[in-house]
């Protein structure tokens, strides 16, 4: 008989999992969860875990919350949908709409909805493409973004996501996607260099890629304010002055890559905030709703708007948009979110939890098995190494990092292993500091065993 539950081997049979090595789950089987409640989730046997990823770094209110059910509900019982399309609209992607201009990180003028961060970041290099056309610059169209940046996966985002994985046989990336350096301090710092200095480098290098590629080919920059699932990694300081400074220099725009950092992950509404970013145009999701429904924004700006108006003109509509843009209990969803946010003030929970986050970050970096800690508001990762001193990794081939993450589930914890042997903490931004001593507690206990793996 199998050692696997009944839905397990239901899963093995029909799932075809994201993100997953599919041969192995076939052996290993499916977590199945069933439940949640504020942090915590439970799975098919009861067992309980604290959410440390807010699931896939999305769910900022936490589970159950029956304001948002209750949001929901009534609007699908009033109106359950009802489209964008062809000027029709309804109040809650008005009111959406509203309330995103009013707290967008750049000089918002309008919003356009879409169901995830990969469509929204898709939508943005559309959206690129046609303003150049409308500016009459055919060439200008190459888009940069980083290294390990992450920015989704459908064909045009899994090309602007800088990490193998995500091309490696997809026949990826697409041209016109180009790649600059990842500002990673811990692994790109020379001996002696100060963080001003290797970020003046890094806009060095970006300089140097746009004029080997040609200023007039190059349009656009986009870039998440602290890379997520690229390896939690913070820019050095002064960073993105220095980088908004070489796109100013070739006529560039700065596109923000929200999706992780947006509604006070780093203590700030945006974080763009927090990094001193000025950006052209904006991209949200995840947070947006909590992720109790899809929905995600792009945020653009006059110029940008004026140029889409004049080729709709041109062309006789603006033809992008998909069924569920702005689905309108998903927007309701969104706007009550917002309003929970305003009213619970998130950012200042956010900013009252975290210096107990990063004491407790602190003190794991002190681990054997860590070679840096690091983190920002309610977001952190540790990279594990084979020698602190000399920042040697482990051989990937261990998989010391999935070996964590798997003690960490016994513990009671659901953490995130990324390529490098790095381990992310992206919690739900209502965690309590009791909570978040108990979840660094697990995650201590998983540590130590995994240091007694490694022998
Ligand atoms: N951008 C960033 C910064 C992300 O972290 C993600 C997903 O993790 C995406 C875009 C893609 O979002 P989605 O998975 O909703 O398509």
């Amino acid at each position: 008989m199998s050692p696997l539950s009944n839905l397990a081997v239901r899963d093995i049979e029909t799932v075809l999992h994201p993100y997953t090595n599919l041969a192995t789950h076939r052996d290993t089987g499916p977590m199945v969860l069933e439940r949640g409640q504020g942090i915590y989730v439970y799975d098919s046997s009861g067992k309980e875990y604290i959410e440390g990823m807010a699931g896939l770094w999305c769910t900022a209110l936490g589970y159950g919350n029956e304001e948002l059910v209750e949001a929901a509900a009534s609007q699908m019982r009033r109106l359950s949908f009802s489209h964008l399309f062809a000027g029709k609209s309804h109040d809650p992607g008005i009111e959406l709409a509203e309330k995103l201009k009013a707290i967008a990180p750049n000089e918002a003028s309008k919003v356009f909805f879409v169901n995830s961060g990969s469509e929204a970041n898709d939508t943005q290099i559309k959206l690129v493409w046609y303003y150049n056309n409308a500016l009459g610059r055919p060439n200008k169209k190459k888009i940069i973004a980083r290294t390990r940046g992450y920015h989704g996966v459908t064909v045009a985002a899994a090309s602007l996501t800088g990490l193998p994985a995500n091309h490696t046989d997809f026949d990826l990336p697409i041209a016109n996607i180009l790649h600059t350096d990842c500002p990673h301090p811990y692994r790109g710092m020379e001996a002696g260099e100060s963080e001003e200095d290797f970020a003046s480098r890094m806009a060095a290098s970006l300089d140097e890629l746009i004029q080997r590629e040609g200023p007039d080919t190059v349009a656009a920059f986009i870039a998440e304010p602290v890379m997520g699932a690229g390896g939690v990694i913070i820019p050095p300081k002064t960073y993105y002055e220095k980088i908004k400074a070489v796109l100013d220099k070739h006529d560039v725009l700065f596109i923000d890559d929200e999706v992780i950092c947006g509604f006070g992950r780093l203590g700030t509404m945006f974080g763009a905030e927090a990094m001193g970013m000025k950006p052209h145009t904006v991209s949200v999701a995840k947070a947006l709703s909590s992720a109790y429904l899809p929905i995600g924004a792009v945020i653009i700006d006059d110029p940008m708007y004026q140029a889409t108006v004049d080729e709709s003109r041109k062309i006789g509509t603006f033809g992008h948009g998909y069924t569920y843009s702005g689905h309108p209990v998903a927007a309701a969803v969104a706007v009550k979110t917002l309003e929970i946010y305003e009213r619970d003030d998130i950012v200042g929970q956010v900013n009252s939890v975290s210096p107990t986050f990063k004491k407790r970050l602190d003190a794991i970096g002190e681990h054997p098995l860590t070679g840096q800690a690091r983190g920002l508001g309610l977001i952190g990762a540790l990279e594990l190494v084979a020698d602190k001193a000399t920042k040697r990794p482990f051989d990937s081939k261990k998989g010391v990092g999935a070996r964590v993450a798997a003690f960490a589930e016994e513990e009671g914890l659901i953490l995130r292993a990324m390529a490098g042997d790095i381990v992310a903490l992206c919690p739900p931004l209502v965690i309590s500091e009791s909570e978040v001593d108990e979840m660094f507690d697990r995650l201590g206990r998983a540590l130590d065993r995994a240091e007694a793996w490694v022998g």
